[in-house]
């Protein structure tokens, strides 16, 4: 346990993963996991969620399972870092003031650099460059140098997934007038919707927010949908943009689509829903390797020439390849396609491919 200020920092043993951390600080509201999964192939980068979580195993338990979704992500994409992720337990539209981010980066400030922060769901690059007044340990900033907003590259991948996914099931990666759901139509799903609507798709759409869904409605000629209907709406491809889990027991069996391919982290729920989906003839990108755009984009800012948004596209674009080799692999071998994709992950981690072999160096 330590403590600096009103900080109270307590480690956390969790078999699998390099380093946890409880941090809380009262005084300035701040209770938060961060996890380090594994810094293998480089330091650990991942986004910090703001949520209002409703208990603590509820934050830890997400911290956890984001962060191994990191590593496999970074390992499969080859970006040179580890996986890890934070989690802080608040309501991001009352709670987030400049106080409790100034205490977060004390947090992030202690682990010297094992982990870099992000925004993620609840944050974003403006509370990250907030946080980067008090520590330099962190990437995707609106600054000069900095690789800037995540989600324009995650949005582009999440495209180049799906065009991968309908090259594998009807031989011609042309989305002209297939039927596309999204799943909310924040930062990925809007930019997301604005790529496929000049690539010719009809798109079906769904947020919490209806002022959202009527933008994206008049500008893109998409047909709103309720958001407890989405999941099910008849379409070629499904593609959650909004949280995790969507791909469950109760909704697997009302799914009315043909492939899965979204920026959500963690869609399945449990592992074995990935067999159930390819016996229902479901073709499941799985997000891990679809959604790697935006953490390609924060890499290239620690390239040595420095960040260059024509590398990160370059880069992004990769992900067309890597899925068609996933689903191609998947048919040949009988596994599911999130076990093939977590197999490539794990050969990679293994082999220390695209290992980081210079440290960064950060401004301190
Ligand atoms: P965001 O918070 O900007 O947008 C999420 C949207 O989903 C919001 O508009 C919200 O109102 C909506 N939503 C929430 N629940 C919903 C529901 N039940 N039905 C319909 N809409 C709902 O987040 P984002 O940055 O667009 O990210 C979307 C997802 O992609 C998240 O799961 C995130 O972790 C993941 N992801 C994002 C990035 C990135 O670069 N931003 C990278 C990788 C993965």
């Amino acid at each position: 346990m330590m403590k600096a200020t009103d900080l109270v920092i307590e480690e956390i043993n969790v078999p699998g993963y390099e380093k946890v951390i409880h941090a809380v600080n009262a005084t300035e509201g701040l209770n938060c996991f961060i996890a380090i999964h594994d810094t293998t192939l480089g330091p650990a980068l991942g986004g910090t969620r703001i949520f209002p979580y409703e208990s603590e195993e509820a934050a830890l338990k997400d911290a956890l399972l984001l962060a191994k979704a990191m590593t496999y992500k970074s390992a499969l994409a080859e970006t040179g870092l580890g996986g890890g992720k934070a989690v802080i337990m608040a309501n991001p539209e009352t709670a987030k003031t400049k106080k409790l981010l100034y205490a977060y980066a004390e947090v992030v400030d202690f682990l010297n650099g094992q982990y870099i922060a992000a925004e993620d769901v609840g944050s974003t690059i403006h509370d990250m460059a907030i946080v980067n007044e008090k520590t330099p340990y962190v990437a995707a900033l609106p600054v000069e140098g900095s690789s800037g907003d995540p989600s324009r590259f995650t949005a582009r991948g999440v495209y180049w997934g799906i065009k991968a996914a309908a090259k594998t099931l009807w031989g011609s990666d042309s989305l002209i007038d297939k039927k596309i759901a999204i799943q909310g139509l924040g930062n990925v799903g809007a930019k997301l919707a604005r790529h496929l609507f000049w690539e010719g798709a009809v798109l079906y759409v769904s947020d919490l927010d209806e002022v959202q869904v009527e933008n994206v409605c008049r500008e893109y000629s998409a047909t709103r949908v309720d958001k407890n209907k989405i999941l099910f709406q008849e379409c070629d491809i499904l593609s959650p943009c909004a949280m995790g889990g969507i791909v469950n027991d109760q909704t697997i069996p009302k799914l009315n689509c043909q492939v899965i391919a979204g920026s959500a982290n963690n869609q399945l729920h449990h592992e074995a829903l990935g067999m159930e989906l390819m016996c229902q003839g479901i073709l499941y990108a799985p997000d891990f390797a679809i959604n790697a755009g935006g953490i390609i984009n924060a890499s290239v800012e620690f390239d040595e020439g420095g960040y260059r948004a024509s590398h990160a596209m370059a880069r992004t674009n990769k992900i067309y390849n890597t899925l068609l080799s996933i689903f191609e692999m998947s048919q040949a071998q009988g596994k599911t396609t999130d076990q093939v994709a977590f197999q490539l992950a794990e050969y990679k981690l293994k082999n220390k491919l695209g290992k980081r072999e210079k440290p960064i160096r950060f401004v301190v």
